[in-house]
């Protein structure tokens, strides 16, 4: 197996080995943001293949395919350390939109414009 192939495989098993400890909200929480988790998962670990994967603030909405939605979630947890975490305890029992109001102060929407424009101006650039 080539570097590179162990290293997309390994990659896969991070994301799925997430799920396994991941809950959903009991089944209300939004699939595009659980993969998201998943894929946030991977993105920590330095496991993303940059070949496909997108950049941050690329696509039109967060939750457009999973690892727009990883990046997302990648910017807000460097802004505030551990909203990922917390994010996913919240959304053990139930799912709320509104989680995102009060971890971070802003909704989704918002967030979603704060995080394309600030990807524009260049400030934040990996
Ligand atoms: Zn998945």
């Amino acid at each position: 197996m080539t570097t590179s192939l162990k290293r997309q495989f390994t990659g896969v098993i991070y994301h799925e080995m997430t799920h396994i400890r991941q809950l959903n909200g009991k089944g209300q929480a939004p699939g595009g943001l659980i993969q998201g988790i998943a894929d946030f998962v991977r993105l920590q670990a330095d496991l993303a293949p940059p070949s496909f994967w997108a950049r941050l603030g690329q696509g039109d909405r967060p939750d457009e395919c999973y690892n727009v939605m990883a990046w997302f979630l990648d910017y807000y947890n460097s802004l505030r350390y551990g909203f990922v975490a917390e994010l996913n305890k919240r959304i053990r029992e139930e799912y709320n939109s509104g989680f995102f109001v009060k971890l971070l102060g802003k909704t989704v929407d918002q967030l979603w414009s704060d995080c394309k424009a600030q990807n524009e101006t260049g400030h934040y650039k990996l």
